[in-house]
Parts: structure tokens; sequence; C-alpha cells
């Protein structure tokens, strides 16, 4: 399919083609013709899908063509709604479109007096938002068409009560369309409540070439010491582009990204105790790649969407398996191939199994092998002595020396010596335990459940 079977106004598929979009990705193929039909949408999708054009271009195309004045996007983060401007802004810049972003943590005024001038796109997050339409600073912006972008993240970061609200706000007759990654059940009931007969699509792994299918998934199990020597191994083994590294705390990621400087490694840490000006001075580094690796916890880099990620790390395997499916959602983006690889100790069986049987992710266990140079073994010399005299003379020995024999005498012994030495010094180490290990310590981890559970029950029956 082409895109100029969807009719776009010409100044759109102007924007399209400067963007290097050859043709629509499989969700863009399914929701704009519902999008540009006027009906309400429910869309499953990950990120890398294409979704933001495919709710983008519709609403822009409506707009160009006059046939709506206003659209509203909500995203869960300002880093999500400044990616969703600088997309629409691209695509819709030949159409003259005003798009605006506003989030907390600057000022209001800017902000207030570009939507009351007329701004037709606004891309918020919720809660300022909410505070603009509460205290009566934008009663004239009222949106025909209504986006909730990544609505499972938007749920999850305790935002439910400010979308609620917000839509009271809201003209009821609007065409409103949910974009989720995940389904959960709170998903389905604000669906219920915001949607008028929706259409509902999905375009998860295995019909679609842009997502999980095309994101490898490989997991280490390692000793809980073994963390910071395993990632170091990773970063220096693997072939990567740009990585992400994600964290559980922002101690961590603190932590980590020191570390990972110190031993030369072009890295930055990202989480939601910096600065909302650093934060973007550090995701514009990293999309420039002037830093390589970013060390972040989940809420830095919900939504990001940066090119040429090859890999995503989970220093620490996530708690939830919507996470995960986030996380990993940083790479393997637009039709490029990805890798995510999770460190799991044995602590982490728990959010492991959590996370294979409910994502139903295909994960692989893998282990890395490499010539160790750094333990510098001191020689026993009377250990080594006493093996020498003791050693008994094989006769292919003879025949070596013999064939040796062009050689100063002094200068072969002093090599064959060292040889015996080298192969003290190197040692092959091992990161990850093979599969006859993780096999048995799963085992273990079972047994020691069942007893754990009996035990519960005894107790409460006393
Ligand atoms: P999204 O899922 O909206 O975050 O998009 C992921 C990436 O795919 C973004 O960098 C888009 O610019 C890019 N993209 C979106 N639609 C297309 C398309 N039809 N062809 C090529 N790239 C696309």
């Amino acid at each position: 399919m082409k895109f100029n079977e969807f009719n776009f106004h010409k100044d759109l598929l102007k924007g399209v083609k400067i963007a290097g979009f050859k043709e629509p990705s499989p969700i863009q193929v399914k929701v704009i013709p519902i999008i540009e039909n006027g009906k309400d949408l429910v869309a499953q999708a990950h990120t890398g899908t294409g979704k933001t054009a495919g709710f983008g271009l519709p609403l822009m195309d409506k707009i160009a063509k006059k046939e709506i004045e206003r659209a509203l996007v909500i995203t869960p983060t300002r880093e999500l709604a400044t990616q969703v401007s600088d997309e629409l802004y691209h695509l819709g810049r030949f159409c003259g479109i005003r798009t605006i972003t506003v989030y907390g943590g600057v000022g209001y005024g800017r902000q207030i007096a570009l939507i009351n001038k007329g701004v037709q796109i606004v891309v918020a997050t919720p809660g300022r938002l909410k505070d603009l339409y509460k205290k009566g600073k934008i009663d004239s912006f009222n949106p025909e068409i209504v986006v909730l972008d990544e609505a499972d993240e938007i749920l999850d970061m305790g935002f439910l009560e400010d979308i609620k609200e917000i839509f009271e706000y809201i003209p009821q007759n609007r065409q409103t369309l949910l974009f989720s990654a995940t389904m959960p059940e709170p998903i389905k009931e604000l669906a219920n409540e915001i949607l008028t007969n929706p259409q509902f699509i999905s375009v998860l792994a295995g019909d679609d070439g842009t997502t999980n299918n095309v994101i490898e998934q490989f997991y280490y199990v390692i000793d809980e010491s073994q963390r910071d020597e395993a990632i170091v191994k990773l970063l220096e083994t693997e072939d990567i582009d740009k990585s992400i590294i994600f964290c559980r705390m922002k101690r961590e990621v603190d932590r980590l990204t020191e570390h990972l400087q110190a031993m030369g490694f072009n890295a930055s840490g990202l989480h939601g105790d910096l600065e909302q000006m650093d934060r973007e001075e550090i995701i514009k580094a990293y999309r420039r790649g002037e830093s390589k690796i970013m060390v972040a916890t989940d809420v830095a880099s919900r939504g990001l969407d940066v090119k040429k990620v090859t890999h995503v790390f989970n220093f620490h395997i996530p708690f939830d398996p919507q996470s995960y499916v986030h996380r990993i959602g940083r790479t393997g983006r637009a039709g490029k191939k990805g890798k995510a690889i999770t460190l799991v100790s044995t602590d982490e069986f728990k959010e492991l199994q959590r996370i294979q049987k409910e994502v139903g992710a295909d994960m692989q266990l893998a282990t890395i092998e490499f010539k160790d140079y750094s333990e510098d073994r001191a020689i026993d010399f009377e250990l080594l002595e006493s093996s020498v005299r003791d050693v008994t003379i094989h006769d292919s020995a003879v025949d070596f020396i013999d064939s040796m024999e062009d050689m100063d005498y002094h200068e072969f012994v002093e090599r064959v010596v060292s040889l015996l030495f080298v192969d003290k010094k190197i040692s092959i180490s091992k990161i990850g335990y093979g599969e006859d290990s993780v096999r048995s310590m799963i085992e273990s981890y079972y047994d020691e459940q069942k007893v754990a559970r009996k035990s519960n029950r005894k107790g409460k029956r006393r």
C-alpha cells in the first residue's frame, strides 16, 4: 500500500515524503481509515510500530482540510510529549499546523498564551493539562479529537483521576482514540467510560514486522556479585551502537553511570530526580550519539524513541511484565533489529517466571566466556620446582627438543617455562550459569517455594 492511497492533503503527503516514509506500517494501514471515518478507536500496539504517525497523520489531515480545528494528544511523560510534538511538526510542517507541548515543571504563562492564541494541536501530560483546565485558563481549547497515547503507562503513573477530570472539560461530541501497549482491566474500564462504540485493533508480535519479533531476548543467570562485571563484559563483547541500561532505582543509576564512566565508557544517567533542563540535555546528547550508553530508570525513559538503540539491558529484571515490554520496546524500532539482555540472579526467578508467563516472552538463556587476563596469579615456585623434579620425561618431549635444536638452548628453556607461566596467568572466565545448572537452580527454587507454601498453610490453620 502507498501513502497517497489515503487521499491525504497534498501538503501532508509532502511531509511524509520528506520524512522518508516509503509505505505505511501495518498499524497505520489499520488505524488511518478508522480515524478518517470519524470512529472512536482502541488500538493495542507497542511503541516503535509507527503509531504516532498512525494517529498524527489522519488528525493533521482533518485539520489541513478544515474538517476539524483542534486536537489534543495526552501522553504519560514530558519526554514522550516532546517526541510526539516533534514527529507531528515534521510531518505537518508544510500544512502550517501549529502545535504546542504542555507539561509541568515550567512556567504557565507561555503555555497559556500560546494555547489561547489559537494552536491547533496540544500535546500534553495529564497533570499540567488538568491544572490549566481547572484554573479556567484554556476554556477556548475544545478539541474535536482526543488521543490517549500509551494509556497503560498513563494509568501506571497514577494519572487515572486526572484523566477523568480532564474529560469533564472536553466536549462530548468528540472523537476519542486510545493507544496502549497492554490491555489490563483498568484500561478496558477507562475505554468504556470515555469512548463511544470504539473499533478495536491490535498489532502485536507476529503480524507486524516492526515489533517484538525483531527483538531478540536473552537472559543471563548470574551471582549477585557478578552484576557489574557482567554488564561491562557485555558492553565489551556485544556489537552495540547505542544502548540503554535499565536500573530499578535512581541511586543505582548514579552508581552504575559513575562506574561505567570510570571504566572509560561513554555513559550518561537519566532519572526523575534530575532537573527537566538536564534531562532534556542528556536525551539530546544521547540522540545525537554524543553519549552512547544511557543508564536509566523506567520513569525517565517511558516512550523514548531514539534511533539506533541496538541493545536494551535490564541490569535487574523489572518487577512487572508490563515494564519489561516497555523497556525492551526501546530497541527494535521502525523495523530495525534489536537485542534485549536481562541479568537475573537466583533471587529474581519469581520475576523471571512471571514475565515469561504473562508476556509470553521468548527469552533464551545465554552465557559468555572470555579470557581473563586480569587475574595475575602469583606463581608458586616451590610447587613448580617439585613438579619439575618429579615429572616423568615423555618420549615426545625428547623429540620436540631435538626439533628445536637450532634455537639457543637457554632461550629455548626460558621460552618453554614462560609458556607455562602464561598459561597459569590466563584463565577462562564465564558469566552466566549454563542450562543444566539453571535447571537445577530453578527446581530447587520450586521446592523451596513448595515448602514455604506448606508451612504457611500450616501456620494459618493453627
Ligand atoms: P512510533 O511507534 O510512533 O514511536 O514510531 C517509531 C519510529 O518509526 C519513529 O521514528 C517514526 O518516525 C518511524 N515511522 C513511523 N511510520 C513510519 C513509516 N511508515 N515508515 C518508516 N518509518 C516510520
